[in-house]
């Protein structure tokens, strides 16, 4: 990596050669231009004369950077791409695309991997999107771990998927970010500042500039956003955990669907048919079947297998049943292939055998629950059910 980065500031320096070609005559210091907005005490200061120097940033006019002034998300993106392409020691070749002037940044970072999907490119960046998208503009190795943050740690990721909060812990972990406060939120949600971005684009250029800090392991973390649950940033539905009747992603989330997707390809691979027959399931279709199983086998049988309206993990968009509502499907080829390999894409056998009075339900070999690869694989290493790995219970109220 050393090697790669004494490349990269090369290339970085040679490129401010010209441009920033000193002010003060050939004798004095480095031209940097006085911005009536930024002091020189500035805690960015410092990332900002690198970034500058970089020709990365730049200010708004002469005399103003706009230190706090928000990022739209295509602005992110090309500096993604610039910074990439820096790093690599290429040139980047800005076609004359017929498109808006954002366009040839996307597809360089679409074909670099560092984004997948579109984004609203012209509104603010949200501190979670302009992670998201940094966390992969440089190869793995180069943002290698360097702090101690245990899953869980950061205090306020709940309600974002998977992959983002993946995103997000990587560059805490690389040391790249470190929120705010005492306790290192990370305020997802919030509008990512210019003055945010330098230090940022300074730690990723800089191994050096990168901070040190440890995080400790919370017990556990409940949030409540908008009446559910995430447990250290997982959202949770079971028998004391419930939903709101109005919570309805309609379907798979985007991210589960992709996942089960790949699980099922992954077993045609290996020759086997893996196939939902139950995914998404609304508050009133749940209460319907809940109602129908109870009138069938009375309200205390019922609760062992369905979930009380509210209280059903289909609710949720991450849930889903595949092939058979049977339980020898977990003695069939995909029952024993998707209990060895369903946390490869991100799945966990939600109620495994023996643990009805830890989960709240019988068995169900055929139910998986999406938690992104990372977390699946942890969960399955522990042995554990979800509410154990999380401290929770299941049960309900009354
Ligand atoms: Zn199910």
């Amino acid at each position: 990596m050393k090697r790669c980065v004494t490349l990269f500031l090369t290339v970085i320096l040679s490129l401010a050669a010209v441009p920033f070609a000193s002010a003060d005559g050939p004798d004095g210091p480095p031209s940097f231009p006085i911005f009536d907005d930024t002091p020189t005490d500035a805690w960015y200061y410092a990332d900002l004369l690198y970034a500058y120097h970089s020709g990365l940033i730049n200010g708004k006019s002469e005399t103003r950077f706009a230190p706090d002034d928000p990022l739209t998300y295509a602005e992110a993106v090309k500096l993604a791409a610039c910074m990439r392409q820096l790093y690599d020691g290429v040139s980047f070749t800005s076609r004359k695309d017929a498109g808006v002037w954002y366009e040839p940044y996307v597809n360089y970072c679409k074909a670099y991997g560092i984004i997948a999907a579109d984004y609203p490119w012209n509104q603010s960046a949200t501190r979670a999107g302009y992670m998201e998208i940094f966390a992969a503009a440089l190869p793995d190795e180069d943002l290698a771990p360097i702090n101690e943050i245990p899953d869980g740690a950061i205090p306020d990721l709940g309600g974002l998927s998977a992959s983002t909060v993946s995103a997000i812990c990587k560059l805490y972990r690389a040391g790249i970010v470190q929120g705010t406060g005492d306790d290192h939120a990370c305020a997802p949600y919030s509008s990512i500042r210019r003055c945010e971005v330098t230090a940022i684009l300074s730690r990723m250029m800089e191994p050096e500039k990168r901070i040190r800090f440890t995080m400790t392991a919370p017990e556990h973390r409940i949030e409540t956003i908008g009446g559910v649950t995430y447990v250290d940033g997982i959202l949770i539905a079971n028998k004391t955990y419930s939903l709101p009747a109005d919570y309805a992603p309609g379907g798979l989330t985007a991210e589960c669907q992709a996942a089960l997707d790949a699980l099922s390809a992954g077993a045609a691979a290996d020759g086997l048919s893996i196939y939902p027959i139950s995914t998404y399931r609304s508050y009133d279709y749940q209460a319907g079947l809940y109602e129908r199983y109870a009138a069938r086998d009375g309200y205390a049988e019922a609760d062992r297998y369905s979930a009380r309206p509210g209280h059903s993990e289909h609710q949720t968009g991450l849930a889903v049943d595949v092939n058979s509502l049977d339980y020898d499907f977990a003695y069939t080829p995909e029952g024993i292939w998707l209990a060895a390999h369903c946390a490869e894409y991100g799945f966990i056998l939600r109620y495994p055998e023996g643990k009805e009075a830890v989960t709240g339900y019988r068995y169900e070999p055929w139910h998986i629950r999406y938690l992104g690869t990372e977390t699946a694989q942890k969960v399955k290493d522990s042995g554990l059910t979800l509410e154990e790995y999380l401290g929770i219970t299941s049960v309900y109220a009354d």
